[in-house]
């Protein structure tokens, strides 16, 4: 049996989520969002948890065959009105400063077919009604984690060719590898990875780059201007409350936010994107003065649409982040079909919400001051992934010096 397997690692997997991920305090509730089908996970993060002086561990479970019935089934005007009591539940365990746990493990093609227009709407509609929510986990308020385990039909998309146990089993070990679990101390081993992002983001700040030049033999030949006082960000990093935590889990990105007006040139993406339980891939978009002004797609050319669509923010860039191409998750060669892990494979971008924090006095602005410093705002912040083997970044500083931060899809510095 697979679990029995992994008992142990599991184990201390959920250990490293809580202990490093969350840095969970004394007397502090956590919120966990998970499949049914992660029970038994679930139940060892609680257990830590509650160790480590959890107050409460309450569990939001989702399960795809029952979203999957819910979009073919229910009428329009569900998809339109996020449920209020839900968003207010987690805005209430945000004010009450709990840590949020989220699992990632959907079935990349779990919508497959349904109804572009369901879709929109629910991810309208659930955007607004968790705005607020939002403001306390994208602004740092609260400490976050996001992380995987496997489920059985997305470990069948990532494995096709194994029988289903088989290819639970195989996700497990790549997850397990991209998390670094294999070191001997898995907790020792994230410290000295998180030290190794700091040393790069210290220096990016240092430099302070008025603008991005990247180019790569598949077409990109884009700009990106990053506006004055930007700030890049990875790894890990403190709460408001300064409790040092770590938002992604794996997480290789260094990344900061791109001037909204100042984008210009084309970018094809180098993995398949997952949005909203659709594929969109072999895609290229075309920007202008900041705004997305054209744009192909040989898959999803609709779900594509209907994204850069959904609000003026979103044909905008809201993230621009690096990672190496030969980072362990790329190095693996799996596509996860899981931006969580497909990010930290590759540098991209988002389109979408800019993270305030990435500026300095950011969180402080008010919406007319965020435009005029080039923050982009949005319902939505969807990245799609540019990195590439011989994918070259060069940095412009405000006195005009160029310094190559990555050559053939590596750091340079
Ligand atoms: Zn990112
Ligand atoms: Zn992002």
């Amino acid at each position: 049996m697979v679990l029995d397997k992994f008992k142990d690692i599991m184990d201390k997997y959920a250990n490293l989520i809580v202990k490093v991920g969350i840095n969970i305090q004394k007397g502090q509730p956590l919120v966990i969002n998970a499949p049914v089908e992660g029970a038994e996970f679930v139940r060892l993060l609680a257990k830590h948890a509650y160790n480590l002086g959890a107050k409460e561990v309450h569990v939001n479970w989702n399960d795809g065959e029952l979203t999957r019935m819910k979009y073919d089934y229910a009428p329009m005007e569900v998809f339109e009105n996020f449920p209020k009591w839900y968003a207010d539940g987690l805005e209430d365990y945000a004010k009450k400063g709990a840590g949020f746990i989220s699992i990632s493990a959907q079935d990349p093609y779990l919508l497959k077919g349904v109804d572009p227009k369901k879709i929109a709407a629910n991810n309208k509609s659930s955007s607004i009604a968790l705005k607020e929510y939002y403001k306390y986990t994208m602004n740092d308020l609260n400490a976050w984690c996001v992380m995987s385990i496997p489920t059985k039909a997305w470990a069948k998309r990532v494995f096709p060719d194994v029988s289903e146990d088989e290819a639970v089993e195989k996700l497990w070990d790549a997850i397990f590898k991209a998390t670094r679990m294999y070191e001997e101390d898995p907790v020792k081993a994230w410290e000295e990875h998180l030290g190794n992002i700091e040393k790069r983001v210290n220096f990016l700040n240092e430099k302070s780059f008025k603008k991005l030049y990247y180019k790569s033999s598949n077409g990109t030949d884009l700009t990106v201007e990053l506006p004055e006082g930007h700030i890049w960000g990875g790894g890990g990093g403190k709460n408001v409350k300064g409790v040092f935590f770590v938002a992604n889990m794996p997480t290789e990105e260094v990344f900061t936010l791109p001037h909204k007006y100042g984008v210009n040139g084309v970018v094809y993406n180098t993995k398949p994107l997952n949005y909203g339980g659709n594929l969109i891939d072999k895609f290229s978009l075309t920007f202008k003065d900041g705004k997305v002004v054209d744009f192909e797609a040989e898959e999803g050319y609709d779900v594509l649409k209907d994204l850069l669509n959904m609000d003026e923010g979103a044909k905008r860039l809201g993230e621009v982040a690096l990672v190496p191409y030969d980072s362990p998750i790329s190095q693996s060669n799996i596509i996860f079909y899981n931006t969580l892990f497909d990010e930290n494979a590759s540098c991209h971008f988002a389109l979408g919400k800019a993270y305030p924090t990435n500026l300095k006095g950011g969180p402080e602005m008010n919406e007319e001051e965020l435009d005029k410093a080039g923050v982009n705002d949005s319902l939505t912040h969807v990245d799609f992934m540019v990195g590439d083997k011989d994918l070259s970044i060069v940095g412009e500083t405000r006195d005009g010096e160029r310094i190559q931060i990555f050559e053939n899809g590596n750091w340079a510095l």
